[in-house]
């Protein structure tokens, strides 16, 4: 099943970097020239808010989880809904 960690932890790096390195090379990239975590994974403005895939099939690792700012959001959010941590189980 996909995995829905919180994005731009630790845990969502790790994820991403196994299931999709040039993602995660990027985000990281932007978030240390916004010398911030609380900005957008794609283009690094503000203000952000946490989103998580629903309703589609994914693969086994999936990274579900992303943090867009409203023009990212506008451009790629269709299946996107609002990220609500403790929804998806983490409770292994
Ligand atoms: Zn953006």
């Amino acid at each position: 099943m996909p995995l829905y960690p919180k994005p731009h932890t630790k845990e969502w790096f790790a994820a991403l970097a196994r299931f999709n390195p040039q993602q995660a090379a990027h985000t990281k990239a932007v978030i240390e020239a916004a010398g911030s975590t609380e900005v957008c994974s794609v283009c690094g403005e503000t203000p952000t808010r946490d989103y998580q895939v629903v309703g589609q099939e994914l693969e086994k690792d999936a990274v579900a989880t992303t943090r867009l700012c409203g023009d990212c959001f506008d451009i790629r959010g269709e299946g996107l809904l609002p990220f609500a941590p403790g929804d998806n189980s983490s409770q292994n």
